[in-house]
């Protein structure tokens, strides 16, 4: 196990507020709900939540200061067999964890299913702070011609947002706003459940440390209210699929007064027709004829940005053959230059001939020879060698 304080990037005089911070800031990071399936994260995670249950309890951290993490864990506590100071179980790091924080602003009306969403509302600065609001995800389709050139969209939220009547306090006035009485404002209540002794979210005043006597009519004490609001969102060119923007600010407000959590917008890239994506490069297939391929041939392309190319087929292409023109792909989303547009050559049977058609064709086949198949003979010679064994 490795030192508290460095699993939390922390130093050793750090104040609750930076072990909290530190914590939060490592928890969102490796939590397992945005990492699944990662053995490291979930590690990591662990880690974690271990040295922030000792650091954040006054009494814990100052034996492991003075003793070391042994310590708390092989009785130091007081505690018999069966007493760990540690977590016994990833479960029992979360459940203690999610019932501390999750609480909190916790993806209150968000729509959310998961522990992921509750996870973002979470807030750690319960004692004074108000607590940050929930961020929000959205899923945004938009089409491949947008994804290529950038697009803004017009998006409607119903978002909570501060309560104008009063101010986002929640109260009519602020001397209507006192600490709770149960948890003296911290928002948080220690209990003992015989050896282990936790901490939890305050049940009279949900972990807001505050109390509100004479609610707001209009917010019910919330100080936040539901409100439908428009939001341009700005996609940049080269987005694609699966990829993630981040509003900042634009989730729900918290209640009396919080800040506003952020919005997650997840795109999907309608597919297109005939061009199909592979990182920055775009594909294309591009079926020709057989007398075509054979004796070459000029092809005009629109390209994915609008622009036409014109590319010259040699004599003698094959089936498969990819053709690169530079920098007309998709471009980067980060603003480094464009990929190319490949352009994969199909060439086609002919079907449907004429009597006369397959005339000429006899007659061109009478004169073909092994040199017009260079594959076809390298195929036969190696049956050959094969055979001959
Ligand atoms: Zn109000
Ligand atoms: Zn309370």
């Amino acid at each position: 196990m490795s030192d508290y304080y460095e699993v939390l990037g922390l130093a050793r005089g750090a104040s609750q507020d930076e072990i909290k911070k530190a914590y939060r800031k490592s928890a969102l990071k490796y939590h397992p709900d945005r990492n699944p399936g990662d053995a490291q994260a979930e590690k990591k995670f662990k880690e974690i939540s271990e040295a922030y249950e000792v650091l954040s309890d006054e009494k814990k951290r100052q034996i492991y200061d003075q003793y070391g993490a042994d310590a708390l864990r092989g009785g130091g506590m007081g505690g018999g067999p069966g007493a760990p100071g540690g977590f016994s179980s990833m479960e029992e790091a979360l459940r203690t964890f999610m019932g501390a924080f999750g609480g909190g602003g916790g993806g209150m009306g968000s729509g959310g299913d998961s522990i992921f969403d509750s996870f973002f509302g979470f807030d750690s600065e319960a004692e004074s702070a108000a607590q940050q609001g929930a961020s929000k995800k959205m899923n945004l389709t938009i089409s491949f011609e947008e994804a290529m050139k950038g697009v803004e969209k017009e998006v409607l939220l119903n978002n909570f947002v501060h309560c104008s009547t009063c101010d986002g306090r929640g109260a009519k006035s602020a001397a209507g706003i006192k600490k709770c009485s149960r948890c003296r404002g911290s928002g948080q209540v220690h209990q003992s459940r015989g050896f282990f002794s936790m901490t939890s979210v305050c049940p009279q005043c949900y972990g807001k440390g505050k109390m509100v006597s004479d609610p707001c009519g209009d917010c019910h004490g919330s100080g936040r209210v539901k409100k439908k609001e428009p939001l341009i969102i700005k996609i940049p060119a080269g987005i694609d699929t699966g990829m993630r923007l981040r509003m900042s600010g634009h989730g729900d407000v918290g209640e009396q007064g919080g800040p506003p959590g952020d919005l997650y917008i997840f795109i999907s890239v309608e597919p297109h027709s005939i061009f199909q994506r592979e990182g920055d490069d775009i594909i294309v297939e591009l079926p020709i004829g057989f007398s075509e391929a054979a004796l070459g041939c000029k092809k005009e392309l629109p390209t994915p940005l609008g622009n036409t190319c014109r590319i010259t087929i040699p004599e003698g292409t094959q089936h498969g053959k990819v053709l690169r023109v530079k920098s007309e792909g998709a471009p980067n989303v980060h603003g480094h230059g464009k990929g190319d547009l490949l352009i994969k050559i199909i060439v086609e049977t002919p079907v449907g001939l004429t009597e006369k058609q397959k005339e000429l064709l006899r007659e061109f086949g009478e004169t073909e020879g092994d040199h017009n198949s260079p594959r076809k003979r390298s195929f036969f010679d190696k049956l050959k060698v094969f055979f001959s064994l």
